[in-house]
């Protein structure tokens, strides 16, 4: 049954939250168009740790959205059950033996919330999960969450847009930039740089970090605290460890093929600088220190290589909170930026698609309204 009132829509990014928003879309019979600058894929989701997740502390309603997001994940799984772009292997966690050690809170929070939580001593870690060097944990011990687990959004993106083009979505990745039409105060569309015009009922801006910069563009604000990130993947190795490793350092999570993804802020900060001509450059001795570390924390400390490094924005609100949802002061333009959007990636496209074509606001989409920033 469709209950659209609307027809069609442009979305503009092809990063998880524009194609899964897409995909959503055109289930429900809508025509839509996704406009992106290069090949899909090619932003933070191209170079993500997509570790599934909601460990730590957050606000009640972020974390029953990312409940929700992985239990899409869980059946997506399930219909996959030999992916090796998908996995629940779990998520395993430790902080530096320092004053900032929270393992202990952490864990009595994640009972809290029913979030399964199991916290162990070093020499316990082995009983749960492979691969792991325990002489790296510290002395306070680590959490296993066995329902953690990872996606390879490329995989996942590539699989959505299939099912995308079948149901009659066009992806247009030949025109360049794209900025989002207002005319007569409503969104009716998206021009390219390449000066395609694209009209519908409903524009989508999913750009990932430009979203706050391309808001603004139309006079909305929403706040930004986008850093700068660094995705080292390696060359596969034939390495036992399953798990997702959040540790002091360093996170490494498995990818498909047999290689690792590993990134730590300190080596984002310490490592990358922006260019006069707008590219980055990379310190070679921090990306080898972020191997160094990685391999403490596997068992057998194996040599690590570097096949690829992704650098570029990390897409974060200014508050932290997802942000999502319609541009209430300009009627037809919705938008998606967060962080987390592994996490979130199935859930935010359900329920933006959700509004889009009922009307209706979601009340898990509540507290997450873009116009929070409007009267800061
Ligand atoms: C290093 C790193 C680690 C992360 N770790 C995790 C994690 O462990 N767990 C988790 O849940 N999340 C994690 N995230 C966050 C998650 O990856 C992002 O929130 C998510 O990928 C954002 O998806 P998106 O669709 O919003 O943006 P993007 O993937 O950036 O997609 C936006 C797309 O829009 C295109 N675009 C931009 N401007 C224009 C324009 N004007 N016209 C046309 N196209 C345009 C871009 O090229 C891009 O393809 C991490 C991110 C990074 C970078």
């Amino acid at each position: 049954m469709t209950d659209n009132t609307i027809s069609s829509a442009v979305i503009i990014g092809a990063g998880i939250f524009g194609v899964s928003t897409g995909v959503q879309l055109a289930r429900r019979g809508i025509r839509v168009t996704i406009l992106n600058d290069g090949p899909p894929a090619n932003g933070a989701s191209g170079r993500s740790l997509s570790w599934l997740n909601s460990a730590r502390m957050r606000s009640e309603p972020y974390h029953h959205l990312r409940m929700a997001g992985i239990d899409r994940y869980r059946t997506l799984a399930a219909r996959f059950p030999d992916a090796d772009w998908l996995r629940f292997d779990g998520g395993l966690t430790w902080d530096a033996d320092d004053a900032r050690n929270e393992i202990d809170a952490a864990f009595r929070y994640e009972v809290s919330l029913a979030y399964d939580a199991q916290w162990l001593p070093a020499a316990a870690v082995a009983g749960v999960t492979s691969g792991i060097d325990a002489r790296a944990i510290t002395r306070q011990g680590a959490i296993f969450n066995p329902g953690e687990g990872w996606v390879d959004l490329p995989t996942l993106i590539g699989l959505l847009l299939k099912e995308f083009s079948a149901l009659g979505g066009v992806l247009v990745t030949e025109q360049g930039a794209a900025r989002v039409l207002v005319e007569g105060g409503r969104a009716v569309g998206a021009e390219t740089a390449k000066g395609g015009r694209f009209l519908a009922n409903a524009v989508v801006l999913a750009t990932g970090p430009a979203v706050p910069r391309m808001a603004a563009e139309n006079g909305q604000t929403i706040g930004d605290g986008t850093p700068v990130a660094l995705l080292v993947q390696t060359r596969p190795l034939a390495h036992p460890l399953r798990a997702v490793l959040n540790t002091p350092r360093v996170a490494v999570r498995p990818a498909p093929g047999g290689s690792f993804s590993l990134d730590a802020d300190w080596a984002a900060d310490e490592g990358v600088r922006l260019r006069a001509d707008g590219g980055y450059h990379i310190d070679e001795a921090v990306v080898d220190a972020l191997l160094t570390e990685a391999a403490k924390v596997m068992e057998g400390n194996p040599k690590l290589e570097v096949a690829s490094i992704g650098v570029g924005g990390k897409p974060i609100p200014g508050d932290g909170e997802p942000v999502v949802g319609a541009l209430k002061a300009i009627p037809g333009y919705y938008v998606a930026f967060s962080h987390s959007g592994a996490t979130l990636g199935l859930i935010v496209g359900e329920l933006l698609a959700h509004e889009i074509a009922t009307g209706a606001e979601h009340p898990m989409l509540a507290t997450f309204r873009p116009e929070r920033f409007a009267s800061r």
